[in-house]
């Protein structure tokens, strides 16, 4: 179909799904939903009342007693289905997450590879993880073994920025293991959640139950954590939610993943190959309209003279990325997903200038002519920034690069590690194995790269994090295998 065609569509009233049923909310708080492209409203989202929150997390207590003893086998048939739907609605559902959320179709159609591989991986996980040990003759006569249980009702709470991958980190993994899930989208990107949602009732009709979503915002998912049968959380977003989340889950009982936010630092060598540099820098800053946790917000040079040519060729390919509505072929960078989010990064870069840093690129002024609406803003790129100044310390999330010059590997090491609370990626540019492995060894982060902008573990490797970007002790995807089972130990004598 033609982006004609999705520019156009609306959603209306965004319904809660519960017990395999779309129902409509009795809330009196509804929030308007955008295409922040062209800055129309295209859906209204429901803040869920405390009713129906309990009624979704009732529905998925009832479905769990089921479906947990629902032959193993049978349950994994139900995620191929999922995978088969997804590929066959995958231009669909990219241009509807292009809508909603303002990135490219390139992009749109990235996150729905990531959400799909990692339904691939929730099915390998159940066929070879989630089986138990045993041990015979323990002592004499007496066997020992484990199996993995599921636990009941899960919990998934999702960001405005991955609306459909993020979601699949975690509930193909619950639901292949036994549980039933309650999903919560961002009440900024509902919508295309919804159609997730919708294609899954028509195409691959699990019972019902087994998969329910609710819309809404802080209230609807402090509602889920406390809810006595929620037994597990699944959180992405900011740090301040991620702790908020974290704090309640403790103080109810419930295990919790809670992924927070970031501030990513970039090192660049001066023995980098620039060729792979340059190209990899300006896609990590401002990919996604640097709207992604693995983002790149520092640029740390380690300069021996070589700083200017790069940062030459940084700017130019920056200034020259295509911004326009996500759905229309050539663009290469979309807009801030809402009004809120332009106004936020303006200030950052107020905040910049005000602070001393040099303004190599201004974005601030951008506009597209056939969408004087849209919330754009092009590459802004800051030199002469210190670890100290606001921009170098705070999550701008949003297409802001801060150049910060350091004299050694060491030093920037140590910035790295001393001059942010995050801790979710840290990348290195260089052509020197040994500078890699001083980095990669010495580094507090998460998930690390090396001549990678953007250092996203596939699905089966866990999605790491530290410092404030996270909360917990098992990580997403393949984690969570761990964290959706729990282990029961037999003892027996025959
Ligand atoms: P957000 O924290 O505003 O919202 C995330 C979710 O939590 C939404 O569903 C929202 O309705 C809910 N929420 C908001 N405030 C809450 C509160 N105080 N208590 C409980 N729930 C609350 O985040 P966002 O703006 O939607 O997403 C961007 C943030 O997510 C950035 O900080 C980004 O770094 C982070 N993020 C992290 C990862 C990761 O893997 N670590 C991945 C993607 C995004």
């Amino acid at each position: 179909m033609q982006a004609q065609y999705f520019l156009g569509l609306s959603f209306g009233r965004l319904r809660n799904f519960v017990n395999g049923v779309w129902m409509d909310s009795r809330t009196d708080v509804w929030r308007p939903v955008y295409d922040p492209g062209a800055g129309r409203v295209i859906a209204e989202v429901p803040y869920a009342t405390d009713e129906e929150v309990n009624s979704a997390v009732e529905a998925a207590a009832e479905a769990f007693e089921k479906w947990s003893r629902t032959p193993f086998l049978e349950r994994v048939k139900y995620l191929f289905e999922i995978k088969h739907v997804l590929e066959n609605h995958l231009d669909e559902l990219a241009a509807i997450n292009t809508l909603n959320h303002g990135k490219t179709l390139d992009e749109s159609r990235g996150d729905l590879r990531r959400a799909i591989e990692n339904v691939d991986a929730a099915i390998a996980a159940a066929y070879t993880l989630a089986k138990g040990e045993m041990l015979h003759e323990v002592s004499p006569r007496i066997d020992e073994y484990s199996v993995k249980e599921p636990l009941g009702v899960f919990a998934v709470i999702s960001p405005f920025n991955f609306p459909i991958m993020i979601p699949f980190w975690f509930f193909p993994y619950a639901i292949a293991l036994g549980n039933t899930v309650v999903i919560k989208p961002s009440d900024i990107t509902p919508v295309p959640m919804a159609r997730v949602m919708e294609i899954l009732q028509q195409e691959v009709k699990l019972p019902p139950g087994v998969l329910n979503l609710v819309h809404g915002g802080k209230e609807t998912a402090e509602a889920l954590v406390k809810h006595p049968h929620v037994k597990g959380v699944c959180f992405v977003g900011s740090t301040p939610a991620a702790r908020n989340i974290y704090r309640l889950a403790g103080e109810h009982g419930k295990r919790c993943i809670a992924q927070g936010g970031a501030k990513n630092y970039i090192v660049v060598m001066p023995d980098a190959d620039m060729d792979v540099t340059t190209p990899a820098t300006v896609s990590s800053f401002f990919g996604n309209t640097g709207q992604r946790c693995l983002a790149g917000s520092n640029l740390l040079v380690v300069d021996n003279g070589f700083k200017k040519s790069f940062l030459d060729k940084f700017s130019r390919r920056s200034r020259e990325l295509v911004i326009g509505h996500g759905l229309l072929p050539g663009v290469e960078m979309g807009p801030l997903v809402n009004k809120a989010a332009m106004t936020r990064v303006k200030n950052y870069v107020e905040k910049g200038v005000e602070e001393g840093a040099r303004l190599l690129l201004d974005g601030t002024e951008v506009r597209i002519q056939d969408f004087p609406d849209g919330f754009y803003l092009g590459a802004n790129i800051f030199d002469e920034v210190t670890p100290d100044m606001t921009i170098a310390r705070e999550e701008i999330f949003g297409p802001v690069a801060s150049v910060i010059t350091a004299s050694s590997l060491d030093e920037a090491i140590e910035t790295v590690n001393t001059r942010t609370d995050y801790g979710n990626m840290a990348c290195i540019f260089t052509s020197s194995g040994s500078n890699a492995a001083k980095f990669i060894k010495n580094v507090n982060a998460g998930n690390i790269g090396v001549n990678i902008g953007v250092a996203a573990p596939a699905a089966y490797f866990p999605f790491a994090g530290r410092k404030n970007s996270f909360y917990g002790v098992l990580h997403g995807q393949i984690d969570s295998v761990d964290f959706f089972t729990d282990k029961k130990v037999v003892i027996t004598r025959w």
